[in-house]
């Protein structure tokens, strides 16, 4: 009962004097009412803030900080993602971990999707370096991501409009990410389904789960289920549903045939 009280007394407001017998006893009453039998548990739950959305967002650097070009058109708002693709950039497997080198990649890429894919700005929403830093990609992702909706994009083709494309820097068709951009991907994608009250188990795919590409690399894929898992545990989910691992296995689907080329983007009924 005391720990319910005082925690009672640090939700107090100005307006409804703590020093009320009559006050307390009417919020207590209403803490057993919402909680049912458990009152005590329940008086104590109502002092925390709500559970969703709890996860804390990772530091996303935005475009106006990686130095993006304005786009040619204003990317179209859509409604949340049902799916969180993971991608891998098809970009050398750089040893440059600094922020100035995310920067640039984030430039590099856009100006890739810009001028030799003739799209309207950067594909995917969001971007990771090899070193970990986070960026915004195409225009008002961030702004659609904080309002719980998502902008449409060109990175996963005929499903752009119920995913959200995460582009990881690098080619891991034979080898893994680094330490810092695996954990910024756990982190994001914690993040994510947080926001979107999504499924880590249910949501999280390789591009080429839907498309026909080795994306996002034979050896990143098959860490999917580990990392599924891990999204789960940094969300504090239950270990009791996780996923088994899968074996490294040469898919044959088709590869990058140059930088950048990390499978069908946009489908002939969707704009870009
Ligand atoms: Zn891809």
């Amino acid at each position: 009962m005391a720990g319910a009280e005082s925690a009672f007394d640090r939700r107090e407001s100005p307006a409804m004097p703590d020093t009320s017998s009559f006050g307390r006893r009417h919020f207590m009453a209403r803490a057993a009412a919402v909680a049912g039998g458990a009152a005590l548990l329940g008086a104590a739950d109502l002092t925390r803030s709500a559970p969703a959305h709890a996860y804390t967002k990772p530091r996303v650097y935005t475009r106006a900080e990686w130095g993006a070009r304005p786009p040619t058109s204003p990317a179209q708002i859509i409604a949340a993602p049902d799916h969180l693709v993971v991608h891998h950039m098809a970009f050398p497997n750089s040893t440059d971990y600094s922020l100035s080198h995310a920067f640039q990649l984030s430039r590099d890429c856009q100006d890739l999707h810009m001028d030799t894919n003739g799209w309207a700005d950067t594909g995917q929403q969001l971007t990771i370096s090899r070193g970990g830093y986070v960026m915004e990609g195409r225009n008002r992702s961030l702004e659609a991501i904080g309002k719980g909706a998502n902008v449409m994009g060109a990175q996963t083709a005929n499903e752009n409009g119920h995913t959200l494309g995460i582009e990881n820097e690098g080619t891991y068709t034979s080898v893994l990410p680094p330490t810092a951009l695996w954990n910024a991907l756990v982190q994001t994608l914690a993040w994510l389904c947080d926001d979107y009250g999504l499924d880590p188990h249910a949501a999280i795919v390789g591009h080429r789960d839907y498309n026909s590409t080795e994306c996002p690399g034979d050896a990143l894929y098959a860490k999917l289920p580990q990392l599924r898992n891990d999204v789960a545990t940094a969300l504090g989910a239950s270990p009791l549903r996780a996923e088994r691992a899968t074996p490294y296995v040469r898919s044959n689907l088709p590869g990058p045939r140059r930088r950048g080329d990390h499978g069908p983007a946009v489908g002939p009924r969707e704009g870009s």
